[in-house]
């Protein structure tokens, strides 16, 4: 069983130290804005979770809450200004956005740097073109994880199910930069469960609980279940899965501390560039 909330601790008391050095050299405390349009209870306790989080490790987190009312062109607005604003170093917009909210518009107007969820197109090309950015934090968190536990991904073939914008797409672009050999599945794709058989490495982002059987899984391969479905069940048949697989990450306690890890990881690294920390200094 891969422990993502023990890689996810580590992560975030390195983190926790390199806050303490920023304030230290810098005299300012990095600073996470989280701005939540709507009250969606999920969103709500999302929100609040990784404010916690930040808080945690020693950032300040600066919530701004709108209501479900509130225009693409007043959102925007809203992140502009979050953007201008020296104070803070991150920006996350909790998603989905109301239906009338044209969220790509929004996620656009958040500036490069201070894309800390990795959702705006900068973000994604910068991966895609392995330079510098911030990855989206759920696959980025993955990456840690494999990292974590050493499993090899230079050559090894990875399956992703799922091919979302902030998960799916992702995930297969850093597999890439990692030198794996990447086959995307989706609801169109035929003989999913062949497809997978030939993978080393599974990556299950579908949202479809259970939806990835057992004897889909190669002997020795890995599976991460990015999945989280309602009564805490990933998208992976946990037990069946775990008669085949060398190693599998369990629901909850995988991928999800690992997602809001990364967000902090990743705010605190924007801080770093933003306010000039040099590195070797500390
Ligand atoms: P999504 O936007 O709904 O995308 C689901 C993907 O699964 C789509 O690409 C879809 O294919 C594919 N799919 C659906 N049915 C399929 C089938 N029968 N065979 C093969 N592929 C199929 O979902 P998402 O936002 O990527 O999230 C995926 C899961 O991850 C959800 O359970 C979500 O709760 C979870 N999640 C977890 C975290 C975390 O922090 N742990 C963060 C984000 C999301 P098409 O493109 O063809 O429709």
């Amino acid at each position: 069983m891969m422990d993502g909330k023990a890689v996810a601790a580590r992560l975030l008391q390195t983190t926790q130290t390199k806050v303490a050095r920023i304030i230290e050299a810098t005299g300012v405390t990095p600073c996470l804005a989280t701005v939540l349009v709507g009250a969606d209870p999920a969103s709500v306790t999302y929100t609040q979770m990784k404010r916690r989080r930040c808080e945690a490790v020693g950032m300040k987190s600066l919530k701004i809450e709108l209501p479900e009312s509130t225009t693409t062109e007043q959102l925007v607005a809203e992140i502009e200004k979050l953007g201008n604003d020296d104070a803070v170093h991150g920006i996350l917009l909790q998603h989905p956005s109301p239906s009338h909210v044209d969220e790509r518009a929004a996620f656009e107007a958040i500036p490069h740097i201070k894309d800390v969820d990795g959702v705006t197109l900068a973000s994604f090309s910068a991966m895609w073109f392995g330079l510098p950015g911030h990855a989206s934090c759920t696959p980025g968190g993955i990456m840690t994880l494999l990292d974590a536990y050493d499993v090899p991904i230079a050559g090894a073939n990875a399956v992703v199910i799922g091919r979302s914008a902030i998960l799916g797409k992702p995930m297969a672009g850093l597999l890439l930069q990692r030198n794996a050999t990447v086959t995307i599945c989706h609801s169109k794709t035929k003989n999913l469960a062949d497809v997978v058989r030939e993978a080393d490495i599974v990556v299950a982002a579908v949202g479809k609980p259970a939806f990835v059987q057992g004897d889909w899984i190669k002997r020795g391969a890995v599976v991460m279940d990015a999945g989280y479905n309602a009564g805490n069940v990933g998208d992976v048949d946990y037990e069946g899965a775990c008669k085949q697989a060398s190693m599998i990450t369990p629901v909850p306690g995988g991928v999800g501390p690992m997602t809001i890890a990364t967000l902090i990881a990743q705010t605190a690294n924007a801080a770093e560039v933003l306010l000039n920390v040099n590195n070797e200094k500390q």
